[in-house]
């Protein structure tokens, strides 16, 4: 029998020093390059990529080296050895050295693939989809693969090191609350029922809490039935976590130093704890989003008092009217926008929902402004200051009596004036904490309040009272972390007594038949005695997206699915036998 070669070491991990040595590598054949008397095959392992030289004194293997092709996967058996001078590669840290092959072993050809195995090479996503597991040899896409890996490692150490313990919990449940739309499974014992696939594990991590786990986590997979958008997926990871006997303040410092931990040890960023904090009200005042970019200025002033006066009746209807007036000082503004471009910006804002923008353009030869007719000097001076703007800025203002709509309106505005102007440092990474979001938001759809969060995240304690009498405005004990503008993750402290949890079902519409029947479940277990608890659930698949500086989410994952929720490596979902469906119970009509 033929002897086999056994690999003793990996490509990339070959240098100088193990010049002269015997070995045995297996890998992938990245190219192959006959120069007349030798063949050189570049051979690629997980861990790089090193260079291998057949000549005719090793007959047999100079033989089958020239029979091997991209990608054919072989062992090969050689000596380590210095590369002549000028075939030197410093890019490459095997670069120095290459090894002297004696002896080949195929053990499996390989096709001509459909793209080069190279990270710049231009393929359509589809097709890296389809062939991922081509894709996946690339280094970018091997190199994301791994992160992900040092990620949930180091998530379980620093957890491990602090007290939380792994649960896994059903994916085979009952639907649970977070918003979407279920993905559900028909049970084949259960003729006509069915089970969903969790959008989180939300009401386990409380069960666990009464069962006494006090900290526990998990790597979770969740399953939300949505529209895409481009960093969404049909399943997702979240990192879920959910303690006992806690507040906000120890939910968010542990959190911080759960940060720290993970992004130092995985990346080169440097991360400053704690973060800064600030009302979900102030972020929209000054941000007009719940998930603030503060890696530049350009914050949102209130002008609303400032203009109640002026003879500008679109500024004064919208105040009288219970809306605002806000504005953003564009700096140097003046001298980056024409007049046309001004115009331009007044149809963004418009897109952005603003119904217009008007604008103080304040020149070097003066004050240019089709509003400013409407003001006197001192009131035109008195706006000026607000936003200590100076000669070469440009004020833009949103008016409505809407004020939601301004603040998201302005909000987008300055998001899209801060791409353009490119003001966002690439290097940045600012961490911050969104918290006392409301309670309830109205949804346009369903014609009633919701839970902003979910129908167990506690109301503060000062507006308990509000939930009898205008429970819209009741705040929560609900925080979000943002990352660039980007929520990160998010939780709260829960209700943890029937009484409260009833009433709030009660608040967002739900009877209480309705409310026990399919939250029965976790009512009951209230009774026998709830800690105080809370947690919080990150989207690792975005976290390690932003940590990577990834434009795709689907750059993170192995196996993603395409916009339109499809596999197209196995084609899922498909069609299925007759027979199965039978079992099931199910008839399709489509
Ligand atoms: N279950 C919530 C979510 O998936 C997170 C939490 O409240 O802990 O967004």
């Amino acid at each position: 029998m033929e002897k086999k070669i056994k690999r003793n070491f990996y490509c990339g991990d070959l240098r100088e020093e193990h010049e002269g040595n015997d070995v045995c590598l297996s890998g992938w054949v990245q190219t192959r390059r006959d120069l007349g008397g030798l063949i050189f095959v570049d051979l690629r392992d997980r861990s790089g990529i090193i260079q291998v030289v057949f000549n005719p004194e090793y007959e047999e293997a100079f033989k089958k080296a020239d029979e091997i092709r991209s990608e054919y996967v072989i062992s090969v058996r050689g000596k380590v050895s210095k590369r002549p001078e000028e075939n030197v590669n410093p890019k490459i840290p095997t670069g120095y050295i290459e090894i002297i092959g004696q002896e080949i072993e195929i053990l499996s050809k390989a096709k001509t693939p459909p793209f080069l195995i190279e990270d710049d090479a231009k393929v359509d996503e589809i097709v890296r989809l389809k062939y991922r597991y081509l894709d996946l040899r690339r280094p970018k896409m091997k190199e994301n693969i791994i992160f992900r890996s040092k990620l949930n490692k180091a998530i379980r150490d620093f957890l491990d090191e602090n007290g939380f313990i792994e649960v896994e919990t059903p994916i085979l449940t009952k639907s649970t609350p977070e918003g979407a739309r279920d993905y559900l499974v028909p049970s084949r014992l259960n003729p006509g029922k069915f089970y969903a696939l969790p959008q989180s594990p939300q009401l386990f991590k409380q069960i666990l809490m009464i069962g006494g786990m006090e900290r526990y986590y998990q790597i979770a997979r969740c399953f939300r039935d949505e529209d895409l958008r481009a960093d969404r997926q049909p399943e997702f990871t979240q990192l879920d976590m959910e303690m006992s006997f806690v507040d906000v303040d120890d939910v968010i410092s542990l959190n911080e130093k759960l940060i720290k931990y993970v992004v130092e040890r995985v990346t080169d960023i440097k991360v400053n704890i704690p973060f800064p904090r600030i009302t979900y009200n102030e972020a929209m005042e000054k941000y007009g989003s719940d998930k603030p970019d503060t890696r530049f200025g350009m914050e949102m002033v209130d002008v609303s008092d400032a203009v109640i006066n002026s003879d500008f009746k679109v500024f004064k209807d919208a105040v009288e009217n219970g809306g605002k007036v806000k504005g953003i000082n564009i700096v140097n503004g003046s001298n980056l926008f024409s007049r046309r471009q001004i115009d331009e910006l007044v149809e963004k804002a418009k897109e952005f929902g603003a119904k217009g923008l008007a604008w103080i353009n304040i020149a070097e030869e003066g004050i240019k402004s089709p509003i400013a007719k409407f003001f006197s000097s001192e009131q035109i001076e008195n706006l000026i200051s607000k936003f200590n703007a100076k000669t070469g800025d440009l004020i833009v203002f949103v008016a409505d009596k809407d004020p939601e709509l301004v603040m998201t309106s302005l909000g987008s505005l300055r998001l899209y004036l801060a791409k353009t102007l490119n003001l966002i440092e690439k290097d940045k990474f600012n961490f911050l904490w969104v918290t006392e979001f409301p309670l309830l938001e109205y949804s346009e759809e369903e014609k009633r309040y919701v839970a902003k969060h979910h129908p167990f995240t506690s109301p503060m304690d000062e507006d308990i009272y509000l939930l009898e009498s205008e429970p819209w405005k009741a705040r929560a004990k609900a925080y979000d972390i943002v990352l660039n503008g980007t929520e990160l993750g998010g939780g709260s402290i829960r209700i943890h007594n029937t009484d409260l949890q009833e009433k709030m079902f009660e608040v967002l519409g739900f009877s209480k038949e309705r409310a026990w029947n399919n939250f029965g479940f976790l009512l009951k277990a209230f009774e026998y005695g709830t800690p105080p608890h809370g947690g919080i659930a990150y989207g690792l698949d975005r976290m390690a997206m932003l940590l990577l500086g990834l434009d795709s989410i689907r750059d993170c994952i192995a196996f993603p699915k395409t916009q339109n929720a499809s596999c197209p490596l196995t084609d899922a979902p498909s069609e299925v036998d007759q027979k199965q469906l039978k079992e099931l119970h199910i008839q399709l009509k489509i």
